[in-house]
Formats: C-alpha cells, structure tokens, sequence
C-alpha cells in the first residue's frame, strides 16, 4: 500500500451497544456493521473523558485532558500535534466538525489545512424569548395557529446535519489529490436527537419543544423522568444512531465506488457514551465515569487487512493517533502520552503492551481520574478524595458495588497512577490558554446542547 489516507469519523455519545456489530438486535446500523465485517472491531476502549471537551483534546493529541492547562478553554498551543505531522510528511489534511465544542473558536483549526466548521444557522423562534413562550411552544395549538399565519414556531438546529456533512466531505475527497487525512465529526445522536425531517407536524413540534424543556429540568433542576420518557427518548436515540448510519454509509459507499478505499484507512470512533439512567441520570454528565460512559466503539478498516477481527485488548483513545501515525509510517512527536496498537492490527514497527486506561473529568475546581484494568475501576475524586471508588469488573460490570474498603492494596496501587496523572498536570502548565470567544448564537447552541444551564 503507497502512503494511505486516512479517514477519522467520530460520532458524538454514540454507544457501542447500539451497534448491530456490537450485539444490538435487530440491527439498526446495517453500515456501520458491514464496516465492522470488512474491519477490525475493537470491544474495550476507553476515552480520556467523559463529555467532548474532556475527550478530544486526549484524541487528537494524545495527551490527558488534565494537562496543558486543562480541557475547558481553547486547546493549548503546548499539545503535540500529530496533525502537522501528517501535514509535514506530505498528506493534505482537512477537518469537518459540527460541534461548537470543536469549532475554530476552541482551537481546534490548529495544524489542519482545511477546517470546515459547520454552523446550521438560523434562530430559534422569537416566541421562545418572551416570558411564557415556552409554555405556549410545547402546545400543538401553538404550531397549528403559527402554521396557519406562516410564522416559523419549529426550533433552530443546533448542528448541521450528517447528510450535509457527508456531502462536504465526499466533495472534498472528489477534489483532492494527494495523500489525505480526514477527521469528520457527526452529532446527530448527541442530545436533543431530534431529527429534521421528525419535525414536520405541529404536535410533533410541540413534543420537541416538550423534550427540549423536560430534559433541560431533569439536567439541572432534578425534575423526574418517567419509565414511558425513558423510552420515547431512548426511541429517539436510536433513530438518530440509525439515520447517521445510512449518512455514513454514503460516505463508505463513496469511497467503494471512487476505489479509494483500496487505500484508506477508514476509522469509525466515538467520543463517549451516553447514560440512560445506569447511575440515575441522563446524558453525559462530566462527572459521571462509568463504563457506559467510558467504553466507546472503535472500528478500524485497512486495507489488505482481513475482516471480521475482533479485539478484546483494554485500549484507549489516547492511543489512536499514535497508532494512527504508526500505521501511515510517521515519527510521532514529543510529549504524546499514548502508544501505538498497530501490531495488533499485523501493522506498524512497535510492539503493543497492555496498560492501565486514564479518564478524567476536569474543572479549575474539581478533578476526577479513573484509573481502568481489564479487573478494575478505580476513581478518585478531588472534592472526596477519603472516599475513593473501586469497582470490580468481572464480577460487578454496571459498577455499583464500591469495594474500596475490602481491597486496599489494589486501591494503593491504582493511587499511584492517579499521582502520575496529577503530576502531568502539575509539569505541563500552559501559558497560552485562552477563554473562547463565543457569540450569543454559539452559547445558545451549547444550552441546547446541555453545557450551560
Ligand atoms: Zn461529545
């Protein structure tokens, strides 16, 4: 294979137990599946955070969230960049994100020739800001009486699309003629999971506007949500995880018929998972490191490569990009924390050994580590560092039963990496972090989005 390109689709709160390749059945990701048949499957990776802004900056750089000054402002000029490392061994590199968390105004632009942030535009209706227009958005009546006087009642989208993001994507690939790699970010099965084309019908815009207010009270104000809320909105959930599907079957079908694909690298990832009430809540909550957060699908397709390998190894994310310029023949550069698992794809020059797996969820105020085994979790928690966590994962894998107390060896031991990762921290201070500028347009977005209260 000449020099491959690359191709890294993240798929934001995707869980790996929503994928047919994963055990969900009837299957609702035909596409992805067939990614998995013709790939590599990898069944424990762990991310290095637990909502985006804590996650990628440990994708992308391989380096813990904690360091350079920490994951809330824009990413810090200090992280390795495996991206100018492609870029200086000759592949044209190029971005296509629809996260506002992941946008140029976070940093994420560094090193990428081209960064395309995609921004849906529009507002939400006027009738939201006055006091009592949310009570009025959630009735049918509303959207019956606005439809008939043409006034748009239908909330503003909040992320472009994936059909649209596919499309800039295969565009940009039918232009280009070098050695590429591309990242492409999906949000469509991040929270509020509401569809375009589910928001025609005046009560259907109603139940929207219903979810949007319900979610935001039982996210910050305690409200309650009843078994039949759980499941219209695991129900939602899953429409979107089976409409980004069949739009990133469009890109993998693109890549078949052009015959790019006998020379990409074609990798499928997402940045954590989503909780459906597994420890009481809903979402992904930063301080929430459970496995059905932490463990995230990862599917890796290259080419000359057999299919139908499943990996059972601990991995975590940190290691991609290492693994990821080990695969395309790249020196990594200095200060990247993660290591290569190319030789666990019958690729790359180093050998692949198992280690412990670190997720963070990190404020200026508050620092939570997971330390992760293929046994154990252990998670210490700067607010009650006397009570540390530890779970046992053969035998308690949703992570209810804190052993801490029974096992105090295992608790010290897993407590010295946690002291390495706060050393990290503690060397890689950045002094060139900066707050994002955001536009009210932007902070509305991340409300609806669940970041802002
Ligand atoms: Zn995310």
């Amino acid at each position: 294979m000449s020099k491959p390109n690359v191709i890294l689709l993240t798929v934001d709160t995707l869980r790996a137990d929503r994928l047919g390749s994963y055990g969900f059945h009837p299957t609702i990701t035909p596409k992805i599946d067939q990614l998995a048949e013709s790939g590599i499957r990898f069944t424990q990776v762990i991310t290095g955070g637990s909502w985006t802004q804590a996650a990628f900056p440990v994708i992308l750089t391989s380096t813990y969230a904690s360091m350079y000054g920490g994951c809330l402002g824009t990413l810090a000029s200090e992280r390795p960049s495996p991206i100018q490392v492609l870029s200086d061994a000759g592949y044209s590199t190029a971005a296509f994100t629809t996260s506002p968390l992941l946008s140029r105004n976070y940093g994420y632009d560094k090193s990428f020739d081209e960064f395309v942030d995609l921004n849906p535009g529009g507002r939400d209706p006027s009738l939201r800001k006055f006091r009592g227009g949310h009570f009025l958005l959630q009735k049918s009546i509303t959207h019956h009486l606005s439809r008939l006087v043409g006034v748009r009642t239908r909330p503003a989208k909040i992320y472009s699309s994936a059909e649209e993001l596919t499309n800039r994507v295969n565009q940009w690939i039918g232009e280009n003629n070098e050695p590429f790699f591309i990242w492409a970010h999906y949000m469509d099965v991040h929270w509020p999971y509401h569809l375009e084309e589910s928001l025609t019908q005046p009560n259907q815009i109603a139940q929207a506007w219903r979810d949007l207010v319900h979610l935001h009270d039982a996210n910050w104000n305690g409200a309650v949500i009843t078994p039949v809320q759980e499941e219209h909105y695991i129900d939602l959930y899953e429409r979107a995880v089976a409409y980004t599907d069949i739009q990133l079957g469009k890109l993998l079908d693109y890549l078949t018929e052009s015959g790019l694909d006998q020379n990409t690298i074609i990798i499928l990832l997402s940045d954590h998972g989503e909780e459906f009430l597994e420890h009481g809540r809903w979402g992904h909550w930063e301080n929430n490191l459970y496995d059905e957060i932490l463990k995230v699908p990862l599917i890796i397709r290259i080419p000359g490569v057999g299919g139908r390998v499943v990996i059972t190894e601990q991995l975590q994310t940190l290691d991609l990009m290492p693994t990821i310029l080990d695969l395309c023949d790249c020196i990594p550069p200095d200060g990247m924390k993660g290591k290569s698992f190319a030789s666990l794809c019958g690729k790359g020059r180093s050998q692949f050994q198992p280690r412990v797996a670190i997720s963070e969820m990190w404020r200026e105020s508050w620092h939570i580590i997971a330390v992760r085994t293929e046994d154990y979790k252990y998670i210490w928690d700067s607010k009650h560092p006397q009570i540390p966590q530890l779970y046992d994962l053969q035998t308690d894998p949703g992570e209810k039963h804190n052993f801490a107390a029974d096992f105090p060896r295992v608790v010290e031991e897993l407590q010295a990496t946690v002291e390495i990762v706060l050393q990290e921290g503690e060397k890689t201070k950045s002094k060139n972090l900066t707050t994002p500028d955001l536009d009210k347009d932007m902070v509305d977005r991340l409300r609806d989005l669940g970041y802002v209260e």
